[in-house]
């Protein structure tokens, strides 16, 4: 099993299609589950994917549009039922934050987990952080507030050269901070360079989520060097007058946007209900950028 891996429970936009439910998506990272967003259905998407609740201690609310958030009651009342035990945490602005509150109120009166709330705001901020991956905010430019989320898993150690650490004699409590990448100085003074001592440490993951937005050229800039990018598309070249009146962006802007931040994988979404059959957008980004997928409900991508 990857240790990375992004499971697409929806890629529509306003309105669920039987292609389609609206957006939700987890990324599983060696078996912990972080929701991003919660559109309608999200959790018979999990259910069907054999995506566990008691794995889901997350969940990443990008906007407070519908289709990104009118699964997250439904879901909670389910896992309270399920018995989920531990804590969940919903990063959400703080209007949701209430809303949610009320409604958990209402309808989930006995949870027997921990429900907490991390106010979010449309900035550029860490908002979480464990000992392997780090979660930042990246503001979009939409009708409403609205926030991506770029994961980022935390440098590896170097890896040591076994024979040349030998040669110099390394003593063993020096060796973390050689895998950290310092020089090693002998007991006669001389300093041995870190690279004759260590080879590069593993590449990491890094994830973006970008949606929903028109096209923002700075958004590129925050991501920069990102390996997979999800970016929102709604619409194909032929729609295009429409993106950005309604806050969205075409496949071919998405594209753009993964050609700026030097992206390794694009991953397209959020497609408007119109499309029956979505390879007009596939073609037209793969025209900026090749390395173009498109998601689809039930989908698991090994992430780079
Ligand atoms: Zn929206």
């Amino acid at each position: 099993m990857a240790q990375f891996q992004l499971n697409i429970l929806g890629c529509g936009s306003a309105i669920p299609t039987a292609r389609h439910n609206p957006s939700s998506q987890i990324l599983d990272i060696r078996d912990n589950l972080f929701m991003i967003d919660c559109g309608e259905g999200a959790q018979l998407s999990m259910r069907k994917m054999r995506l566990k609740y008691t794995r889901l201690n997350h969940i990443f609310i990008s906007h407070l549009h519908g289709d990104h958030c009118f699964g997250l009651i439904g879901l909670l009342s389910s896992m309270a039922l399920q018995e989920k035990t531990g804590s969940v945490t919903i990063h959400i602005f703080e209007d949701g934050a209430e809303l949610f509150d009320q409604q958990l109120k209402f309808f989930c009166r006995d949870v027997p987990f921990d429900i907490k709330f991390n106010v979010i705001k449309p900035s550029r901020e860490v908002i979480f952080e464990s000992h392997a991956i780090t979660v930042e905010t990246i503001p979009m430019s939409h009708r409403v507030p609205c926030v991506g989320f770029l994961f980022k898993e935390k440098p590896k150690l170097r890896h040591l050269k076994g024979d040349m650490v030998k040669f110099y004699n390394v003593p063993i409590k020096d060796l973390h901070g050689i895998k950290e990448g310092n020089d090693f100085i002998t007991a006669d003074g001389v300093v041995v360079p870190n690279a004759r001592l260590t080879t590069d440490a593993d590449p990491v993951m890094s994830y973006a989520y970008c949606s929903d937005t028109t096209f923002n050229p700075q958004i590129a800039e925050m991501i920069k060097g990102t390996n997979t990018i999800y970016h929102e598309a709604t619409y194909s070249n032929e729609f295009a007058h429409l993106a950005r009146p309604r806050g969205h962006s075409t496949a071919a802007e998405a594209a753009r946007i993964a050609q700026l931040a030097e992206a390794k994988q694009l991953i397209l979404g959020h497609f408007s209900k119109r499309y029956r059959d979505e390879s007009p957008l596939l073609n037209e980004a793969k025209e900026i950028f090749p390395n173009t997928i498109l998601a689809n409900d039930g989908m698991r991508i090994d992430l780079l």
